[in-house]
């Protein structure tokens, strides 16, 4: 008898092996599968005869085999399973490729369902790989899951079948009194109606409740994490120091940049810790925002911290400010992993003791041996690479704490005030003046050599240049992976060049050491994934290549660029895409129309949908399975509300009828980082 626990491999036809097929689809329990959800349906209630069918439509015929399988073997790993079908008056000559295993489940004079591509001419009709299934299953829609090789959408729905067949009735999570409030169907009705709905109609409730059920999760984690009452705190800023900072920088500040600080500095001069969302774009000087509310508050007696994403990055953040803020007696110290013990230790120690004032480091700042004297301001930078339970953990290292958070990533606003609650925003919508307009074009691969040509000019004159590639599976087989492009460009068109590769599947130390490199200037020529870091700062990286740009989000291109244009040289962004489509090379060409980020997004939402757009990775928040954020944005709303009256009853969920709900949240949540 299988529970909502049972691990995966008891289910009856999942054994150790295709165990580690569904794992890789993060579904390891018998929960798990449920909650895989079909990606689409497939209508299979509508059967059609060919004499009726249109040459080259889906179809899907009821008919009976009437010839036997002839296998038929046409090299090494290509054999054809052929027969006949005949749907009572016409005969349907069908070919399967290579399915050896479905070749054989076929008898003679059964009968049988077609899907598929019918091809009609004047004697014959035909189908080649159909999908085909005993003729008891018809009287279903069928469930398509986001399959992968080796475990196809057949093979999960038939586990989700047997799963659903076994177990018990699923429990309810939600009280008697919500159902109906928010009219929801049951849990149970609604997980096997989401993967095997009797009719259309059956859908939408299911749909419907299982994103409330996401996002009102979504909503408790997240006001659980943050804690819903604001405490007094007792760093209250006195004195303001904004002139006496602006008077240290090389430049003046923007309008939007002083109005962020200005923000900053009354928030921590009022009775509440700060919450605050710094957004700008990329290039638009948040880092000079968060120095001098650093300054603010080291100048009022308090500690500070600054944490980084990458390691890299805490080190340039480090340069930079130590550069700045030294001079005027501020003491700034640098945590990273790869400090040696006894620097670790020194640091630990200074810190503890009230001689450091501003640490800046990577995660290894929230790790539990690191404390402060009187920790009063903690900056977050580039916020959405964190979690949310990160962003927390560096909070909780002092009491109220001020917290800044600075992102790069656009977000609408009204999401932006559901996502972040009770965050204020700041948002820097000014570029520092003076800034050099990034040459962007939209070319096919056909341009490669002429590329080529113009990177090893530049790079001869002593720049460097980007070449990013999508990550990719495995078995995509049209799409170069940055290791294939690297080494052959290593070999061909940029041959006795210093070349680097980064890509995610490489080690963190790895990583870094070759974005040093490229940031010292060593490697002149960087091929690389997406894992480019957001917010290092190369000025002397004045190209980037993007291939197959059309795989990339407009959002995800423009974060991109960004990496570019930040010196005194003019740069170029060329991106590259075979991708004949008028929708697709009208979204490139948005790249090449405008600079401005939010106004990109805007696009990018237009173009794409939000399923990407608010991919976990932007933004620090778990994977959502079912859910949007921009078109269920209505039921974010309601599922705001009513966690709001369950966490009023109920704030730390012990109530035994809320633990249920409770498991629900820690499930979603431990998928988002530590
Ligand atoms: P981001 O918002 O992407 O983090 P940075 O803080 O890294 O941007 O700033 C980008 C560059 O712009 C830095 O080299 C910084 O010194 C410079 N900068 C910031 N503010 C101004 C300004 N008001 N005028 C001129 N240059 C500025
Ligand atoms: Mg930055």
């Amino acid at each position: 008898m299988l529970n909502l626990n049972s691990s995966i491999k008891y289910i009856k036809g999942i054994g150790e092996k295709r165990a580690e097929l569904f794992n890789s689809l993060g579904i390891f329990d018998v929960d798990s599968l449920l909650h895989f959800y079909p990606r689409k349906y497939e209508d299979w209630t509508n059967t059609t005869s060919v004499a009726e069918a249109v040459n080259g439509e889906t179809v899907c015929i009821k008919a009976t085999m009437i010839t036997p399988v002839k296998e038929n073997m046409i090299r090494k790993g290509l054999t054809l399973y052929k027969c006949r079908f005949s749907d009572g008056e016409s005969v349907i000559a069908v070919t399967i490729f290579n399915n050896k295993y479905l070749a054989n489940s076929l008898r003679v004079y059964e009968d049988y369902v077609l899907f598929g591509k019918l091809e009609k001419n004047f004697t014959t009709a035909s189908m080649s790989s159909p999908q085909i299934e005993k003729i008891t299953a018809t009287d279903s829609i069928h469930p398509i899951y986001p399959a992968k090789e080796r475990l196809n959408s057949k093979a999960i729905s038939k586990a989700v079948r047997t799963a659903l067949d076994e177990i018990d009735e699923i429990p309810e999570i939600l009280s008697g009194d919500i159902l109906k409030k928010y009219n929801l169907i049951s849990l149970d009705k609604a997980i096997r109606d989401i993967h095997f709905p009797k009719k259309e109609e059956d859908i939408a409730p299911a749909r419907n409740r299982l994103i409330f059920d996401e996002l009102l999760v979504l909503q408790l984690g997240l006001l659980k994490l943050k804690g819903t009452k604001k405490k007094e705190t007792g760093i209250k800023i006195e004195n303001d120091f904004t002139e006496d900072f602006m008077s240290l920088l090389p430049f003046e500040m923007t309008g939007a940049q002083k109005r962020a600080m200005a923000d900053c500095i009354k928030d921590m001069q009022g009775d509440y810790p700060m919450s605050r969302l710094i957004q700008g774009d990329v290039g638009s000087g948040k880092t000079a925002v968060g120095a001098g509310v650093i300054y603010t508050a080291v100048k009022n007696g308090y500690q500070t911290a600054l944490m980084a994403p990458t390691e890299i990055l805490a080190t340039q953040h480090f340069e930079s400010l130590s550069k700045l803020l030294s001079p005027v007696g501020i003491r700034v110290e640098l945590l990273t992993g790869s400090a040696s013990a006894k620097q670790k230790r020194e640091i630990k120690s200074r810190l503890i003791d009230g001689e450091i004032d501003l640490l800046i480091g990577t995660h290894a700042l929230i790790q539990n041996d690191v404390e402060f004297e009187n920790l009063g301001l903690v900056i977050t930078d580039e916020q959405h690479r964190f979690g949310v339970k990160q962003r927390a953990a560096l909070a909780e290292k002092g009491t109220d704490v001020h917290t800044i958070v600075m992102s790069a990533t656009p977000i609408p606003r009204t999401l932006g005030l559901i996502l972040y609650g009770d965050l204020d925003i700041s948002i820097i919508d000014e570029l520092p003046p003076g800034r050099q307009e990034i040459r962007t074009d939209v070319v096919t691969s056909g341009y490669d050599n002429r590329i080529y040509k113009f990177v090893r000019d530049a790079v001869d004159k002593g720049e460097q240049c980007y070449i990013v590639c999508p990550a990719v599976e495995e078995n995509e087989l049209d799409v170069k992976s940055a290791e294939q492009l690297a080494e052959e460009l290593s070999q061909g068109a940029f041959k006795g060049y210093n070349l680097g590769l980064l890509h995610g599947k490489m080690k963190p130390k790895q990583k870094e050491n070759v974005m040093k490199a490229f940031v010292q200037g060593d490697v002149q020529i960087l091929v690389a994934t997406t894992v480019v870091e957001v917010g290092v700062d190369v000025p002397n990286a004045t190209i980037m290549v993007i291939e197959n740009a059309d795989r990339f989000g407009l959002s995800q291109l423009h974060q991109l660029r960004g990496r570019i244009g930040r010196g005194s040289k003019k740069s170029y962004c060329i991106l590259v895409s075979d991708n004949k489509s008028e929708a697709s090379r009208e979204r490139l060409l948005t790249m090449k129309k405008y600079s401005d980020g939010f106004r990109i997004a805007d696009e990018d939402l237009k173009a794409r949908g939000p399923g990407d757009f608010f991919g976990s990775r932007q933004h620090g928040l778990p994977d959502l399975k079912i859910a949007d954020m921009v078109n269920d944005v209505e039921t974010l709303h309601l599922t705001q509300g009513c966690a709001r009256e369950i966490l009023a009853s109920d704030f730390n969920l012990d109530n035994p009828h809320n633990k249920a709900l409770c498991d629900r949240i820690n499930k979603m949540f431990s998928s988002i980082y530590f």
